[in-house]
C-alpha cells in the first residue's frame, strides 16, 4: 500500500490526543486504586485457566541519558544497582506466582526499558531460566527484546537466544553524526549493521528497528539518508516515532535547543517522506507510528483482524491478560489496569513487604469495557465491522453508537473514510488520523484535562 501524504490535511488534523495503549488512558488511573482491589481482579481473571498470559519486565537502567528520551529509566554503569533490582524481580514474580493460577500459559514475554541489554549475558540467561521455573512458558511464546546497539556483544545476543529470545527491537534513531551529538546517541551504522547481523545469524524471527523525526538538526535530506541506510539492513518492522519536545515534563530535554529542531513544515515533509519511502520498499503502515513487511506477521494479523493494541504498541496475541514487573510497568487485565511506583526505593520497600508495588489503577465500568473494545478494533483493524462488534459486545452497534458514526461527515469528506451499511472503512489515508477517528469514540475525553502529545 502506498500512501500519497497530504500534509494540508496533517496540518488540519494535528492536535494533541491520546495514542490509546489503553482506554482508559493512564491519565484516568487514580491513587485511590488498591491492592486488595488489584488481587480480586486477578482472582476474577483466574476463573478462565486457558486464558493466556503475557508478561513485561521492565529494566530500568541506561549506560547514558539519551537527551531525548520519554522513558522511565536511570542512568547507571555500576552492577550492584542492577543485581540488586534483578533480585526484586524475582521477588515479584513470585508474589505473582503464588497467585495465577498455574495452568496459565505465558504466550508473550516482552523485556523493555531502559535498556535490557544492558543485563549481563549471565543475569539475561538466569532471568530466562527463572522466567520458566516461575510461569508455564508456551513453547511458540513470542518472546521479545528492546536493545541498545551500545555496549552488546556477541554474547549477549547468544544469552538471549538461550534465554528463549525469538524478537529483536534496536534503538537505531538517526545515522547522521551531528543529529546523534545533539541528542547524546553517538553509534554508527557500522556498529548498527554488526548487531543487525548477529540478530539474523542467531536466528531471532523477527527485528524491529526504532527511527525517530522531529530531533535536532534533522532533514528531510538527512533523514532520507538514515533511512536508506537502515533500509538495507532489511528488517521485518520499522517503528518510526515523532520526538515531543516536552522540557517541562521531562527536565533533560532542554539539553536539546530549541532553535536546532526541524521547524514544523520540515517535520512535515519528514512524515510524508517516511510513509511514501517505507510503502514503496514493501512495507505496509500498519497504523500509528509501525510499519511492517507485507509477509511479517504483524501484517497478516491485521489483514486477519486479529491485531492487538496494548502498552508496548501493536501485537499479535489475542485475549491475554498482561503481567508486569518492575518499576513504572503497567499490567491489564480484562476489568482493570494497574501502574506501579516510579521510584526504586518505594518499589523495593513495596516487594520487601509482600505487596503490589502499585502507585495507581482503575477498575473498567462496563462502558469502559465497550469502548475499549471499540478503539481497539478501530485502530487494529482500520475499520468498524457492525455485526462483528455487536455480536462480540451483544448490542445493536449501529443503535448504540449511532451517533458517533453520524458525526464523522469531516472525516469522510476529507478522504479518511467510508461509511458503508455494515461497516465503516478508513482509507489509506486516513490511516494518519486514527486517533482522530478514535478520540470519537473516547467516552472520557470531554473529562479529559491530561497533556497528549499530538496526533499525527
Ligand atoms: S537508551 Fe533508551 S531508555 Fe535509555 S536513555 Fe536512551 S532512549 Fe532512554
Amino acid at each position: 500500500m502506498t500512501i500519497d501524504v497530504d500534509l494540508d490535511l496533517v496540518r488540519k488534523y494535528d492536535r494533541p490526543g491520546p495514542r490509546y495503549t489503553s482506554y482508559p488512558t493512564a491519565p484516568h488511573f487514580t491513587e485511590a486504586f488498591t491492592g486488595a482491589e488489584w488481587e480480586r481482579h486477578i482472582e476474577e481473571a483466574n476463573r478462565t485457566a486457558d486464558r493466556p498470559l503475557s508478561l513485561y519486565f521492565h529494566i530500568p537502567f541506561c549506560d547514558t541519558l539519551c537527551w531525548f528520551c520519554g522513558c522511565n529509566m536511570l542512568v547507571s554503569r555500576r552492577r550492584e544497582p542492577i543485581d540488586e533490582y534483578v533480585g526484586y524481580l524475582y521477588r515479584e514474580m513470585d508474589l505473582y506466582a503464588r497467585r495465577i493460577h498455574p495452568d496459565r500459559e505465558v504466550v508473550q514475554v516482552h523485556f523493555g526499558g531502559g535498556t535490557p541489554t544492558h543485563l549481563t549475558p549471565a543475569q539475561i540467561r538466569d532471568v530466562g531460566r527463572r522466567i520458566r521455573e516461575t510461569f508455564r512458558v508456551a513453547p511458540d511464546a513470542e518472546i521479545s527484546v528492546e536493545m541498545d546497539p551500545r555496549g552488546l556483544t556477541g554474547d549477549h545476543i547468544a544469552a538471549l537466544r538461550d534465554a528463549g529470545f525469538n524478537r529483536a527491537s534496536l534503538g537505531v534513531q538517526d545515522f547522521d553524526p551531528r543529529v546523534q551529538q545533539a541528542i547524546n546517541r553517538v553509534h554508527d551504522a557500522r556498529l548498527v549493521g554488526q548487531v543487525v547481523q548477529w540478530v539474523k545469524e542467531a536466528g531471532f524471527e523477527s527485528l524491529n528497528l526504532d527511527l525517530i523525526y522531529g530531533l535536532p538538526h534533522q532533514s528531510v535530506a538527512t533523514f532520507a539518508d538514515t533511512i536508506d541506510t537502515v533500509l538495507a539492513f532489511e528488517p521485518n518492522r520499522l517503528a518510526v516515532f515523532s520526538y515531543a519536545h516536552v522540557p517541562w515534563m521531562k527536565a533533560h530535554m532542554k539539553l536539546i535547543r530549541t532553535e536546532d529542531l526541524p521547524a514544523p513544515e520540515v517535520k512535515l515533509g519528514m512524515l510524508k517522506l517516511i510513509t511514501e519511502t517505507l510503502g514503496a520498499h514493501g512495507y505496509e503502515y500498519i497504523g500509528m507510528d509501525h510499519f511492517a513487511r507485507e509477509d511479517d506477521e504483524l501484517t497478516r494479523a491485521q489483514r486477519e483482524g486479529t491485531l492487538q493494541r496494548n502498552f508496548q504498541g501493536y501485537s499479535t496475541r489475542a485475549g491475554t491478560d498482561i503481567h508486569a514487573f518492575g518499576m513504572s510497568s503497567i499490567s491489564q487485565l480484562p476489568r482493570a489496569y494497574a501502574q506501579h511506583v516510579k521510584d526504586l526505593p518505594r518499589y523495593y520497600a513495596e516487594v520487601e513487604a509482600g505487596r503490589f508495588p502499585l502507585e495507581r489503577g482503575i477498575t473498567l465500568t462496563d462502558e469502559d469495557v465497550e469502548r475499549r473494545t471499540v478503539i481497539m478494533r478501530l485502530m487494529c483493524d482500520m475499520g468498524l465491522d457492525y455485526a462483528r462488534l455487536g455480536a462480540d459486545l451483544g448490542i445493536d452497534f449501529t443503535a448504540r453508537y449511532g451517533e458517533e458514526i453520524a458525526s464523522l461527515d469531516e472525516f469522510e469528506e476529507d478522504g479518511l473514510i467510508r461509511r458503508l451499511d455494515d461497516r465503516l472503512e478508513v482509507t489509506p489515508m486516513g490511516r494518519l488520523f486514527i486517533r482522530n477517528l478514535a478520540m470519537t469514540f473516547d467516552g472520557r475525553l470531554a473529562h479529559d484535562h491530561a497533556r497528549y502529545s499530538r496526533t499525527v
